[in-house]
Order: structure tokens, then sequence, then C-alpha cells
């Protein structure tokens, strides 16, 4: 077997960074929560340079703004840098005006805080359904060359469980446009097909599990965030007790588990991942 491709990778947010949820939508209700992301991100990336290991940023142009310090910070300690968004809101409640305003604007902001322009986006909850593949004409035109946006399950902020193929890929788009694509992976547990590598799945996943899945797929992409290892944050106020059990559970343990799975195996960027894929031969989908 080659060379299994692990991807690391962090949503650069705030706790407060909540979608679907009144009380957590607007800058203006952002502006009433106290910040964490510096602290928690920087115990991150002391962890990261600890275990030698490197990671693509997917950050917010809301953080460059308010936090140039810390994508500065994230950049000159070698790992890589590409966008979240501007504001993080749902890709297929915008119009495409919106969501290109929105791309255009993180783009700025992060090149200001830290001179790199990113050419790699993941959308906020992944949130590029059947209905929103527009985006990725956008994206094109924008100067994005790599997304990060596919989710090939059901989930509650959209996903496309459709999508053909569970590991690097090439998107053609509406206008003939070619962009590469790393989907998030899913983990097969027998029959049943299990997201565990990001998120509150990963804080749900019992250790030995993760471990085991973690070990046994040939592509693993994750998605961590600052709050994931961040037991202390408050508590989100509106949610409902479903989605508190889903952002709170497992917050104490992660930061080890973390750590463990570090220790265990090797872990690289998304860009390290392009390099080894043979683009040539690798399948392309079409969103029409
Ligand atoms: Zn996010």
């Amino acid at each position: 077997m080659a060379d299994a491709m692990r991807i690391l990778s962090v949503d650069l947010e705030d706790w407060f960074h909540i979608l679907d949820n009144p009380e957590t939508m607007t800058e203006e209700n952002w502006r009433q929560f106290p910040s964490r992301v510096v602290m928690v991100t920087e115990k991150l990336l002391e962890l990261l340079d600890a275990q030698s290991q490197k990671a693509t940023f997917f950050i917010l142009g809301y953080i460059a703004r308010n936090h140039p310090e810390l994508v500065q910070e994230v950049a000159r300690r070698g790992h890589e840098i590409a966008t979240h968004s501007d504001m993080h809101q749902l890709v297929y409640a915008q119009t495409p005006n919106a969501f290109e305003a929105d791309l255009v604007a993180s783009l700025e902001a992060i090149t200001q805080a830290c001179g790199t322009t990113p050419r790699a986006y993941r959308a906020p909850g992944f949130s590029i359904t059947q209905e929103a593949t527009w985006a990725f004409d956008i994206m094109a035109r924008n100067g994005i060359e790599v997304d990060a946006s596919l989710f090939p399950a059901r989930r509650a902020h959209g996903g496309l469980p459709g999508f053909p193929e569970a590991g690097p890929c090439q998107i053609q788009t509406q206008s003939g446009q070619i962009l590469r694509a790393f989907p998030m992976s899913v983990g097969k547990l027998g029959p049943a097909n299990i997201v565990f590598s990001g998120g509150g799945y990963f804080r749900l996943t019992p250790r030995p599990l993760l471990n085991r899945l973690f070990q046994a797929q040939d592509y693993v992409m994750t998605y961590f965030h600052p709050r994931d290892f961040d037991p202390d944050q408050p508590m989100i106020p509106g949610l409902t007790l479903a989605r508190r059990f889903k952002s709170y559970v497992g917050l104490r343990g992660a930061f080890a588990k973390l750590e463990g799975l570090l220790t265990r195996m090797d872990f690289i960027t998304m860009g390290t991942a392009e390099d080894r894929v043979d683009w040539q031969t690798s399948p392309t989908v079409s969103v029409q």
C-alpha cells in the first residue's frame, strides 16, 4: 500500500462562529462575546511544533482583520494559508454576488495580514449543496484552485450525499473550469459509513475506535477548530439541546486525543497532498 494520505486541517475561527443560530449570525452578535481564538490557537500551534507536524489553516477574513498577528504566527510557523470565507455564512443561503464579495473580502484580509494570498477554500459548514454548485465557478475566477468543501454525506448544513468520489479528485464547474478537490473523508465501520475525523465527530468517537479508523484509511481529511480544544469556552445562548451536546461534548479530552494521534502517525498539509496526487489520472466529476 502506498503511504496513507492524512491531511491535517484547522478552520481558524472563534468559539462563537456557530452556524444556523440566531444569537451568533452577525458581527454585531460576535462583538458581544470575548474572543478566545488567539489563546487556544497558540496552544494548538505549540502542539503542532512539538510534534513537527504541519497543517492547512482555513482562515476567516474576520479573524485576519481582528487578529492579524495570529495569522502571521500561523504563517511564520510554516503552516499552509487558506480561506474559510470572510464572515462565515452558509454558501447556499447567499446569492452568487454576495458569495463572491465575501470570498474576495477574505482573500484581501488574509493577504493583508500575512502576505500570502490563499489558493484553497473551505465553505463554512461544508455548505456547498447540490443547489449551490455555482460557487465553484466563482471560486475559480477568483484564483481558488483547490477546494475542501465537499462533504459526501448528509449533514445539518448541507453536504453532497451523492458525490461519487471518496478521495482527491477534480471538479469540472458549470462553465468548464477545473478545480482540485479534497473531500471530507468518511470511514467504514462494518456496513456503516461514519464521519470521525473532525469537529464534534472527532470529540464523540472513543479513542481506540478513532485510532483504528485513522490507521485503516488510505485517505483521511481532518477538520479541527480551536474551540474543539477549549473546555473553558462559554456556553452559546440559543442552541437547542441536541446542538449544545454536539458543540460541547468531549471538549476536555480532545486535546489529549489529538496529541495521541499526532504522536502515532504522520500528517501532511493539503498542499503537500496536492504534490502527491497524479492529477493527470485522477477522476473528474462535473458538477451541474
Ligand atoms: Zn467554520
